[in-house]
C-alpha cells in the first residue's frame, strides 16, 4: 500500500534487520527496542490493524502465530516472552499495518498497561 512504512520495509525500500521471512510474513527487529529482544512480525499483505482481520485473510494471522514460538525459540527466549498488537489510537498504534510485537529477554512488568 502506497505510503505504508511496513509495506516499504517488506519491499526492501527501507532497510531493516530481518529475523525471518516466508511467502506470507516478514519479521524484523524494532528500531526502538523496548526489551533486549523486540521483534515485529507483519503479514506481507497490507492489513491496517487487528480490526482488518477477516475470514478471508485470517490464515496469515494463524501462520504468524505458528511462527512466533519458533522465532522466540531461535532468539533463546527460554524464560518466556510477550506478544502485543496495538490496535487504534487508545492502544497507541503508530504504524497502520498489522504487526505483532515479540518482547523478551528480561522480566516484564506484571501489569500490561
Ligand atoms: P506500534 O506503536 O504501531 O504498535 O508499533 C510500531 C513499532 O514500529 C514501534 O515499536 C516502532 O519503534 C517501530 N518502528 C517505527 N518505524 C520503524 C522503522 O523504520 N524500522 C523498524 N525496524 N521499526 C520501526
Ligand atoms: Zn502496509
Amino acid at each position: 500500500m502506497d505510503g505504508c512504512l511496513f509495506c516499504k520495509i517488506i519491499a526492501g525500500e527501507i532497510p531493516s534487520a530481518k529475523v525471518y521471512e516466508d511467502d506470507c510474513m516478514y519479521a524484523f527487529r524494532d528500531i526502538n527496542p523496548q526489551a533486549p529482544t523486540h521483534i515485529l512480525v507483519v503479514p506481507k499483505e497490507h492489513i491496517p490493524s487487528m480490526d482488518g482481520v477477516t475470514a478471508e485473510n485470517s490464515a496469515v494471522v494463524a501462520k504468524i502465530f505458528e511462527m512466533i514460538p519458533k522465532i522466540a525459540a531461535d532468539e533463546g527466549l527460554t524464560g518466556g516472552y510477550r506478544v502485543i498488537s496495538n490496535c487504534g489510537p487508545d492502544a497507541c498504534q503508530t504504524v497502520k499495518h498489522l504487526h505483532f510485537h515479540i518482547l523478551g529477554g528480561r522480566q516484564m512488568a506484571d501489569r500490561m498497561a
